[in-house]
């Protein structure tokens, strides 16, 4: 395939999720000049994601992801006032997240809050290069990573690999957990409440600026269409945490979530791509842990990547 190239880029990031919008962000007000491309994929996980910081809620304590997880909560509330900053555009957020306890009560872990994953996205794209382009292929050469995409080429110093699921592509190791949620047509103020832990699946419930988001399944699977069966089990999560409800829904979500063999999140040079750096595989966590994902991309493109 011959490919138009275009001007040569500092950085180019391959999908602006809530990695790679984020990672873009953190690179831009670094003084970076980056370009980014997503192809607008049907069951991008930051489209259907919650946006709970919850590292207690999400049983992250004794793992060996806690300590990065608190880090990543730590940024958040700078983040934010970043994204306002530099976008104009204010960015849903609240501290406060509820957990039931198996035997009555609640719980509260100070700092913990959730966020609205479209408006962080829409925030940290603002301003920046975003073209709508499915990137093909990545070829490294003497002068830099060409990138061959559906609509065009480009060439960079650097190029981030931040495709969700679909870095699986570009040799990286990574699967699809596919999760459902329901959004209600609620205005009520429900706050954000944890059921009580059943079998490994989380069942929530938050007020965001669009509604009451109600989630979520959990299945090893690429499908990106609802099915009835997991909106009737999220019909009954919504029954538990929020008594009474009966609001319509309004939108059925679907997203796929990316996920490494050892559920930790690869953040790393690509092992056989000189000059692409891979950031991915953030699984249920990626809305907490994409502050500390970017910090850490900013530190390796800053050390200079092995080209
Ligand atoms: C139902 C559900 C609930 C969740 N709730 C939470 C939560 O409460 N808290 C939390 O921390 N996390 C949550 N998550 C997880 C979180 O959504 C993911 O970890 C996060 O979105 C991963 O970000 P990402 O940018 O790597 O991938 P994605 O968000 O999937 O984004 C990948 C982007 O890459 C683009 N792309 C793909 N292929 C290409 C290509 N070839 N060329 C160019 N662009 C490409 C896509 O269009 C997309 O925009 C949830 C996920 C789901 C599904």
């Amino acid at each position: 395939m011959r490919v138009p190239l275009m001007t040569a880029r500092e950085v180019i990031v391959v999908g602006g999720g809530l990695v790679g919008a984020l990672v873009a962000f953190t690179l831009r007000q670094a003084g970076a000049d980056v370009l980014v491309l997503d192809a607008g994929r049907r069951g991008a996980a930051w489209r259907a994601a919650a946006g709970l910081l919850t590292p207690d809620g999400e049983g992250l304590t004794g793992t060996a992801l806690h300590a990065e997880a608190l880090d990543s909560l730590r940024r958040w509330p700078a983040l934010v006032a970043a994204l306002d900053r530099a976008s104009g555009q204010p960015v849903f957020y609240r501290e406060g997240v509820r957990r039931q306890q198996a035997g009555g009560g609640e719980a509260v872990t100070p700092g913990e809050a959730r966020l609205h994953p479209p408006s962080v996205v829409r925030a940290a794209r603002a301003g920046a290069e975003v073209r709508r382009a499915q990137v093909l292929a990545l070829h490294p050469g003497p002068r830099g990573v060409t990138v061959v995409a559906d609509a065009g080429g480009w060439t960079a110093q650097t190029v981030v690999l931040a495709a969700g699921v679909w870095s699986a592509a570009f040799g990286v190791t990574v699967r699809p957990v596919q999760g459902q949620a329901l959004l209600l047509e609620s205005p009520a103020d429900v706050g954000a409440v944890y059921g009580p832990p059943t079998r490994g699946f989380s069942r929530y419930a938050l007020s965001r600026p669009d509604g009451v988001y109600v989630g979520a399944t959990a299945r090893a699977s690429w499908a990106t269409t609802p099915d009835p069966h997991a909106a009737r089990w999220l019909r009954g999560v919504a029954g538990q945490l929020v008594p009474g409800v009966t609001a319509p829904v309004q939108t059925r979500l679907v997203g796929l979530r990316p996920v490494t063999p050892d559920g930790m999140p690869l953040v790393a040079p690509h092992p056989g791509l000189p000059g692409v750096l891979v950031a991915t595989g953030h699984g249920r966590h990626g809305a907490l842990l994409a502050p500390a994902t970017a910090a850490r991309v900013l530190a390796l493109v800053q050390a200079g990547v092995p080209a």
